[in-house]
C-alpha cells in the first residue's frame, strides 16, 4: 500500500512541476488531478506535500544565474557501471555547469540523508551520463525532499569528476561481483532497504552469530541440486535461509531484541549521568506537540480557515497538531497557531556520532518550549 501511495504522490508532484516550469498546462493538470482524486489512496495532504516539493524546486531554480533546463521523472541508465542498472530521477535541473537532481520521498518512516547516498549518486551518475554530451557539467548536487518528516531538505554536492571516479573505482567492481554472484555480502544499515533482508544468511550471521551455532554443512553432504550453488558462493551453504532455519532463529532474535533494548537503556542512562561511550552521543528524542488553549485555537481556525467545530475534533478529543496540519496545511497552520503549539521534548535518544542531528544539551532541553511573555 505504501508503494502505491508513493506512486500516486509522485504523479501529483510530476503534474505540479510540469505546470510550475511551463512544461504542461493548468488545464491538463486539472484534468489529470480529477482522475487521481478518485483513487482510494488519494489525500489532500498529497497536494500540500507536492506543493512543498515544487516550491523547493522553484527556489533551487532561482539559484541558477540563468533559467536552468528542468525535467521531471527522467529515466536514467548506468549500465556501463552496473549491469542492467537504471533508475528514475524525480527532477533534473541543469545550468551554470551544474547538474542538480532531486528525489521526493513520500514515506514518513525513515529519514534519508543525501550525504554520500549511493542511490542518489547512482541516479546522478545516470543523469551525468545522459546529459554530459549535451551540457557542460562540472558539479553535481543531490537533494532529498521528505516533507512528511521534515521541512529541511537534505542536500549534498560533489564534483562530476569525483562522481565518475567513484563509479569507476568503487561501483564497477562491486556491481560486477554482485551480478556474477562472486561478491561478498556486507550487512549493515543499508540492509533495511533490501528485499532479501529476512532470508539473507550474511545478515543473519551478523546479528546472531549464526555460524557459531549452526553446523557447517560440507559441500559433499549437500544434495546435488545445492552443490553447484554452494561451490559458487564458497560457503558450502546456500545464501538464503530455509523456513526451518528462520523458525529456529526467531527465539534467538527475540532474546537479542530484549538484550539490545536493555543495553541501549543502560548506556542512555549512563550517558545522562555523564559517562562517555566512544562513538556515541545523545541527541534530542522525538518531541511531541499539543495545543496550549483549545478554545483559542478554535477561534483562530474559524477566522483563518473558516473551520467548523467538526473539522477540529476526532470524537471526543480535539485533533492532534499533526492532524490539523494535515487537514489545513502545515505552513499556514504554523503561522496562524505559532503561539498555540507547545513542543514537549522527547527523551534523549542514543545516536552514532555520524548522525546529522545536533548533540543533546541538558540546558537546552530544560528551556525547550519556554517562550518569553510580556
Ligand atoms: S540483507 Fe544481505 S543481500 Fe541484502 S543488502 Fe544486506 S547483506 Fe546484502
Amino acid at each position: 500500500m505504501y508503494a502505491e501511495e508513493g506512486t500516486l504522490a509522485h504523479k501529483i508532484c510530476e503534474l505540479m512541476v510540469g505546470v510550475r516550469f511551463g512544461l504542461s498546462t493548468q488545464e491538463k493538470m486539472d484534468k489529470a488531478m480529477s482522475q487521481l482524486k478518485q483513487q482510494e489512496l488519494y489525500s489532500d495532504e498529497m497536494l500540500r506535500t507536492a506543493e512543498f516539493y515544487t516550491d523547493y524546486l522553484s527556489e533551487k531554480a532561482n539559484t541558477f544565474h540563468s533559467t536552468p533546463f528542468v525535467r521531471p521523472e527522467v529515466r536514467v541508465e548506468f549500465t556501463e557501471f552496473v549491469p542492467e542498472g537504471f533508475g528514475t530521477c524525480d527532477c533534473i535541473m541543469i545550468g551554470d555547469d551544474r547538474l542538480h537532481i532531486t528525489d521526493y520521498k513520500h514515506g514518513k518512516g525513515v529519514r534519508v540523508d543525501s550525504k554520500d547516498n549511493p542511490q542518489m549518486k547512482l541516479y546522478a551518475l545516470g543523469a551525468l551520463i545522459k546529459y554530459r554530451p549535451l551540457y557542460k557539467i562540472e558539479r553535481v548536487s543531490m537533494a532529498i525532499v521528505q516533507p512528511r518528516i521534515s521541512d529541511d531538505v537534505s542536500e549534498f554536492e560533489m564534483s562530476a569528476d569525483d562522481l565518475m571516479k567513484w563509479a569507476e573505482e568503487y561501483v564497477r567492481p562491486r556491481a560486477k561481483a554482485a551480478y556474477e554472484g562472486t561478491g561478498t555480502f556486507c550487512p549493515g544499515d543499508h540492509c533495511r532497504f533490501c528485499k532479501g533482508k529476512i532470508q539473507c544468511r550474511a545478515r543473519a550471521e551478523k546479528y546472531s552469530a549464526y555460524a557459531d551455532f549452526k553446523d557447517f554443512i560440507p559441500v559433499d553432504n549437500l544434495p546435488a541440486d545445492k552443490k553447484e550453488e554452494a561451490i559458487r558462493t564458497n560457503t558450502g551453504m546456500p545464501k538464503l535461509l530455509t523456513n526451518q532455519e528462520l523458525a529456529e532463529l526467531l527465539p534467538v532474535a527475540r532474546d537479542l531484541k530484549q538484550w539490545a533494548s536493555e543495553l541501549e537503556e543502560y548506556i542512555r542512562g549512563a550517558m545522562l549521568d555523564g559517562q562517555q561511550f566512544p562513538g556515541w552521543k545523545l541527541v534530542d528524542g522525538r518531541s511531541s506537540r499539543s495545543f496550549k488553549d483549545e478554545e483559542k485555537v478554535k477561534q483562530l481556525m474559524l477566522i483563518a480557515f473558516g473551520a467548523a467545530e467538526s473539522d477540529l475534533y476526532t470524537e471526543p478529543k480535539f485533533k492532534s497538531v499533526a492532524d490539523i496540519e494535515k487537514q489545513f496545511g502545515k505552513a499556514k497552520v504554523g503561522k496562524v497557531l505559532k503561539d498555540q503549539i507547545l513542543k514537549t521534548p522527547g527523551k534523549p535518544t542514543l545516536a552514532p556520532e555520524s548522525d546529522g542531528r545536533a548533540e543533546f544539551s541538558a540546558a537546552g532541553s530544560d528551556f525547550a518550549g519556554v517562550t518569553t511573555s510580556k
